[in-house]
């Protein structure tokens, strides 16, 4: 399973550039305590459980004009993870990326080794 996942989130890179980050843009960033020097703004609120997050109203607030990240280097797990998340045998697949019906094979594949998955 973590090669398909893998091989999803490396190769979906090559559409990045024609959807302009929609995943920078719309929706809310999660992270952990320890990520939040990560960013150069300070933008989060501390949830219940002790995560923090951010609403996307105007985008990450390190996208770049360019639609590239000012922190790539050191952008969270969310961030590196996307747009596929495993959580054992469950997958929750991100409907907010353009791209990721292309990936329904895939996907499928995913669903024949076991996993439960769904688009979030
Ligand atoms: S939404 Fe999908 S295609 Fe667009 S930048 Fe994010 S991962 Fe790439
Ligand atoms: S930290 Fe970088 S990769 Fe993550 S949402 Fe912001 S701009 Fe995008």
């Amino acid at each position: 399973m973590d090669k398909l996942i893998s091989f999803i989130r490396t190769d979906i890179g090559r559409f990045c550039s024609q959807c302009h980050s929609k995943c920078c843009s719309v929706g809310k960033i999660i992270i952990s305590k320890k990520e939040l020097d990560c960013f150069t703004k300070k933008v989060f609120i501390e949830r219940s459980d002790g995560l923090f997050e951010v609403v996307l109203k105007t985008g990450c607030p390190e996208l770049k004009s360019d639609c590239l990240c000012n922190i790539y280097p050191n952008r969270p797990e969310i961030c590196r993870e996307y747009p596929i998340f495993r959580h054992a045998n469950l997958i929750l697949v991100s409907s907010i990326c353009p791209y990721i019906h292309e990936y329904d094979e895939q996907l499928e594949e995913l669903k024949k080794l076991g996993a439960r998955v769904e688009l979030i």
